[in-house]
C-alpha cells in the first residue's frame, strides 16, 4: 500500500468517508476558498437558484471531493459522483446528465481526463442545460435536444492549466486549494481523533501534522497508522513516541516525504548530478508516469524548496542534497 496518495483499502475508505466534514463550517483551513464559496452558496440560497458551476483545483487529498459534497449538503441537494476517466464516450455523460434531478450537484473528478466528445457535450449542458442526443447514423442522423434540469457542476482537477479554455470559462467560480499549514492539519487531526474515539497527546498530533505533506488525507491516514502502532506496541494513546516510531516503520521522514518523493529526489541528485533534467526522463528512472511525478510528487517538493522548475528541466536545490545526507556538488 502506498501510504500517501492513492490506494487505500475498503475499511480505510469507509473511515475516510466518515471523517469528511459535512458543512462548510467544519471544513478546516483554506480561508479564502471557504469565504468565496460561502458567498456563492448564500447568494444562490437567497435567490432560490442553483449555484453557479464550480471548478476546484489542487493536488490530491486537499479536499476537492469534500467541498463538492459540502456544496450539495449546504444546498440540501443530492450529489452524483463520477470522474473524467469514467466518461469515455459522450453517451456515458448523456446518461448521467439526463438522470440528474433538479438542483443536484454533479461532481466530476479529474475532469481534465474526459474525452473530447464528452467535453463538447458538457459545454452545452453547462450553458444551456440541454444535451443533444444523436439518433441514427450517417447522413440521416438527427440531433434531438433534451432539456436538462438546473444542476451545479463541480469539476476537480489537479491542475486547472490542463483544462481547455472553453471549459474553464464556463465555470462561474474557480477555487484553488493549497497545501495546509501544520496548524490546520493539527485541527484536522484533532477532529478526526475525536470522531474515531482516540486518546491523544497534543504533541503526538503535532508530530503527525508536521509530517503529513500539507495534506489532510495523508494526515488522517498517518493517524490511523500511528493508532495501529499504539495499539500493538504502545499503550493505545497517540503520543509523540508512538507517532515517531510508527512513521519510521512506514518510512515517512522528518519532512513528511514518502518513498516516491525521496526516489525522485535521489534520482535527481545521484543520477543527474542535481539536474537540470526533463520530467519525462526523471519519471522513467523512478518507474512512474510523468503525470504522477508532476501532479503528485513535484508540487510538494517545489513548495518545500527542494526542487525548482526551470525551462531546461528540474533542478535539486541545496536543501534537497542536505535532506538526503549528500554533499552538494558545489560544496567546498
Ligand atoms: P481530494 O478530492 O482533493 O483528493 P478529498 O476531498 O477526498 O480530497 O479529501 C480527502 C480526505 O481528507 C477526506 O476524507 C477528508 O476527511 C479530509 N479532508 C480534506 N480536506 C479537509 C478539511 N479542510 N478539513 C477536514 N478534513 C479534510
Amino acid at each position: 500500500e502506498r501510504l500517501t496518495a492513492g490506494g487505500a483499502g475498503e475499511t480505510e475508505r469507509a473511515e475516510e468517508a466518515a471523517l469528511r466534514p459535512q458543512g462548510l463550517a467544519d471544513f478546516v483551513g483554506q480561508p479564502q476558498v471557504r469565504a468565496q464559496l460561502s458567498l456563492v452558496l448564500e447568494a444562490a440560497k437567497a435567490r432560490g437558484r442553483t449555484p453557479d458551476h464550480v471548478l476546484l483545483s489542487g493536488p490530491p487529498g486537499l479536499g476537492k471531493t469534500t467541498l463538492a459534497m459540502i456544496i450539495a449538503h449546504e444546498m440540501g441537494r443530492g450529489i452524483r459522483v463520477t470522474s473524467g476517466p469514467a466518461i469515455q464516450h459522450a453517451g456515458d455523460l448523456a446518461a448521467i446528465l439526463s438522470s440528474l434531478e433538479e438542483g443536484e450537484v454533479l461532481f466530476i473528478d479529474e475532469i481534465h481526463r474526459m474525452s473530447r466528445a464528452a467535453e463538447e457535450m458538457l459545454y452545452v449542458a453547462m450553458e444551456d442545460y440541454r444535451v443533444d442526443v444523436i439518433v441514427g447514423k450517417g447522413p440521416g442522423a438527427t440531433a434531438i435536444p433534451l432539456e436538462l434540469p438546473f444542476f451545479t457542476l463541480v469539476g476537480a482537477t489537479t491542475r486547472s492549466g490542463l483544462l481547455p479554455a472553453p471549459l474553464r470559462d464556463r465555470f462561474g467560480f474557480t477555487g484553488h486549494l493549497d497545501f495546509y499549514s501544520a496548524e490546520d492539519l493539527h485541527s484536522v487531526l484533532a477532529r478526526s481523533a475525536r470522531k474515531l474515539g482516540m486518546e491523544t497527546e497534543e504533541t503526538g498530533l503535532t508530530e503527525i501534522a508536521m509530517r503529513s505533506r500539507g495534506t489532510p488525507r495523508i494526515a488522517n491516514r498517518l493517524l490511523r497508522r500511528v493508532r495501529d502502532w499504539a495499539q500493538v506496541r504502545g499503550d493505545g494513546r497517540i503520543t509523540t513516541a508512538a507517532a515517531r516510531a510508527a512513521l519510521e516503520v512506514y518510512e515517512v521522514d522528518a519532512l513528511g516525504l514518502d518513498r516516491l518523493d525521496r526516489s525522485v529526489l535521489r534520482s535527481l541528485c545521484t543520477r543527474f548530478g542535481g539536474g537540470p533534467v526533463g520530467l519525462g526522463t526523471l519519471a522513467v528512472t523512478v518507474g512512474e508516469e510523468a503525470e504522477t511525478v508532476e501532479e503528485v510528487a513535484e508540487p510538494f517538493l517545489v513548495r518545500e524548496g527542494l526542487v525548482t522548475r526551470t525551462p531546461r528541466g528540474r533542478i535539486a536545490t541545496r536543501a534537497a542534497w542536505e535532506h538526503l545526507g549528500l554533499t552538494p556538488p558545489d560544496a567546498g
